[in-house]
């Protein structure tokens, strides 16, 4: 192997973000993507899809952390959780720490991420064996459609908006969302970089606006994405994703964590002064 092997993401066409590479453990090419998972020299094992960093072992934390307790802390009750995406495993992972969730469906398009996971990142993909996760490989586009059940909460953890994530930043898709979450849910959703697609931003919101009464965006710090900054949309029929949030119950919880605290979580919704300006009217921040 060559002594010197890095790795560059490519961000459009002016920006990479290269990482020092100690091994190559899985590439392969699905249907959808191509998917491949590295030993890197600072950041862990990392996985990337298309040649866009997903997980890193490093940071994953806050990423994941911020996805899943945010919401989980806001709705008071949540017991079913779906997710659409998330092949690594660490959404799930930290769903299923909430003692009042009793079923986390996932619902992820492509096997060779789950099984790739599986086999090589199991501090994210170890939670997909347990008992409360119900994994689906399959379109989640298509299941929101179909699908009879209701949910507390939604998570859209997927990938940029190109090939099968494409329609997950659209209109139908929201709709579906809104058609099977209870009449309290939630749904958060990976919103990109304000840095850099503050366009992408500026059509998640405006789609969101079009099907919710109520439409955030969160940021939190993420060590190894482009800018850093990155951010979540939350979207809800009823609950505010601060006055609804009840401190106590995190400590409560007894559950610990490396990113999320009672502050952090009031402290996301706080936006700087440019992306509130750039998604006026857009959000309820
Ligand atoms: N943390 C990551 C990020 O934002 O970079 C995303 C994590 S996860 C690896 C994203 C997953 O979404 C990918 O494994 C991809 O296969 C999945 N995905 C994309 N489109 C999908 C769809 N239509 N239905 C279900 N899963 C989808």
């Amino acid at each position: 192997m060559h002594s010197d092997l890095w790795v560059e993401e490519k961000f459009e066409d002016f920006l990479g973000l290269r990482f020092k590479v100690e091994k190559v453990l899985f590439s392969g090419k699905s249907e959808f993507q191509t998917v491949d998972v590295i030993e890197t020299k600072g950041h862990g094992k990392m996985l990337l899809n298309d040649g866009l960093v997903m997980v890193t072992e490093r940071d994953e934390f806050a990423y994941h952390d911020m996805i899943a307790h945010v919401p989980l802390f806001v709705h008071p009750h949540p017991k079913k959780v779906l997710i659409i995406g998330g092949g690594d495993g660490g959404t799930a992972r930290e769903v299923i720490r909430h003692a009042s969730v009793n079923e986390c469906t996932m619902v992820e398009i492509d096997a060779m991420v789950v099984d790739a996971c599986k086999k090589y990142i199991p501090q994210t993909a170890q939670a997909l064996e347990n008992k409360k996760v119900n994994l689906i490989i399959g379109d989640g586009v298509k299941f929101v459609k179909e699908t009879t059940e209701k949910f507390d909460v939604i998570i859209v953890d997927s990938t940029d908006p190109i090939g099968p994530a494409q329609p997950l930043f659209g209109e139908a898709f929201y709709q579906d969302v809104y058609n099977c979450l209870t009449d309290d849910g939630i749904v958060v959703s990976q919103g990109e970089s304000s840095w850099y697609a503050i366009d992408i931003q500026k059509s998640l919101l405006s789609v969101l606006k079009g099907v919710f009464p109520q439409c955030y965006l969160y940021s939190f710090s993420n060590l190894t994405y482009p800018g850093g900054l990155w951010s979540f949309t939350f979207a809800s029929k009823k609950y505010h994703p601060i006055n609804d949030f009840n401190p106590k119950t995190v400590q409560e919880s007894q559950l610990a964590f490396d990113y999320y605290n009672e502050k952090i979580h009031q402290g996301a919704f706080s936006l700087p002064n440019f992306v509130l300006k750039a998604l006026q009217g857009l959000i309820d921040n």
